[in-house]
């Protein structure tokens, strides 16, 4: 059957005939690939060195690539019961360490060795492909008019539990809202897919949201912003000595641009008793400097400083409901964040970054 694949060093993805998966144990499940999201993950998994073998799945000299999917169950083993023939299902992506606290309950999300691996980008073939066989455990029910849309599911992971952690760290003030901890106004720095989601789970609890990115104001992302009541704004036109001057300040910060320099400013930008939540970040070797007044400041106004990373079982669960009630409540919304829908043949040009693109996804070929 037919995948796309790659190889540390190979610098590009290729269509690749492999084996046939069957299921092997009883609560395996065999489930036809639909469609499968690219994202920054994968341009880095394939520019990855010749030296990085532990990428490669046990065996194989190749890894399949692909980890925002959703595909149907054709065939389930005799210990199966959550999930049946015909059913729509997104597979999650990381698993355990088998030698930690948190995976053990389940929750490789917050593994403490960091020896976890990833379906499509560490250690396990991912989803561009025809078939995958997963254990049921690993696969979560999507409602069937999600079908277009659930390559989202995993991108907007990271925005529900970036709200899970805002809200923990907030717990204990005296307020209350839909989003736990009170936040009344919040902004969202980057214009990708999850910046985008992240602003639709914040307007779908109601919060006042701001989007602050590079891209002009006449984008694609930008008006997806402001469809679903967000405001947005150009990084332009803000100035990141004193952000609160043009922008205000905010209860709750995701920053899912990855630059460090923004990361800092945006710490001056924070409302006393505010969450910063870094879900982007970079891998570069330079120092960004930080006033001793914004560390004062952090102080001062009991801020916190998050990062967060990856997913568990409840914030899969919490994208599946609120990418149904984005779509109710913002119609249009969700289905402009998939810019680009292509096929297995378009390999070549699949994983390239273009101005106009937010989120590309592929059909698998014998999917619908
Ligand atoms: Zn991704
Ligand atoms: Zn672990």
């Amino acid at each position: 059957m037919r995948a796309v694949v790659t190889r540390p060093g190979a610098g590009r993805a290729w269509l690749a005939d492999i084996p046939r998966p069957t299921i092997q144990r009883h609560d395996e499940v065999l489930v036809q690939m639909l469609r499968v999201g690219v994202c920054g993950t994968d341009r880095h998994v394939i520019a990855r060195a010749i030296s990085a073998t532990r990428g490669l799945p046990d065996g194989d000299d190749y890894l399949v690539l692909g980890h925002e999917a959703v595909g149907r169950v054709v065939e389930v083993g005799p210990m199966v019961s959550s999930v049946g023939v015909g059913d729509l299902v997104v597979p999650t992506v990381r698993r355990g360490c088998d030698e930690c606290a948190a995976c053990a309950v389940g929750q490789a999300d917050l593994c403490f060795t960091g020896n976890v691996r990833e379906r499509g980008i560490v250690g396990l073939h991912g989803f561009l492909t025809e078939l995958i066989v997963e254990q049921q455990d690993h696969l979560i029910r999507v409602p069937e008019e999600l079908a277009e849309v659930a390559p989202l599911v995993e991108s907007l992971c990271t925005p529900e539990k970036a709200l899970r952690r805002i809200g923990n760290a907030r717990a204990h003030l005296p307020m209350n809202g839909a989003v736990p901890g009170g936040v009344a106004r919040a902004l969202v720095t980057g214009s990708g897919p999850i910046a985008i989601l992240a602003v639709l789970a914040l307007r779908l609890r109601g919060v006042a949201t701001w989007m602050l990115a590079r891209r002009p104001a006449t984008s694609a992302a930008a008006r997806v912003a402001e469809t679903c009541g967000a405001t947005y704004v150009c990084l332009s036109d803000v100035d990141l000595e004193a952000p609160q001057a043009s922008i205000g300040a905010f209860d709750a910060i995701i920053e899912a641009t990855g630059a460090a320099e923004l990361a800092v400013a945006m710490l001056s930008a924070l409302a006393p008793n505010g969450v910063l939540d870094l879900v982007g970040g970079s891998q570069e070797r330079k120092a960004v400097p930080v006033h001793a007044s914004v560390l004062a400041a952090m102080m001062v106004r009991n801020l916190t400083l998050l990062g967060s990373v990856n997913a568990n079982s409840a914030d899969w669960q919490a994208a599946v409901a609120d990418l149904g009630d984005m779509r109710r409540q913002f119609p249009g919304a969700v289905e402009a964040i998939i810019t680009d829908v292509l096929s297995m043949r378009d390999v070549d040009v699949a994983f390239e970054r273009t101005p106009d693109r937010i989120k590309v996804v592929i059909v698998v070929d014998g999917g619908a």
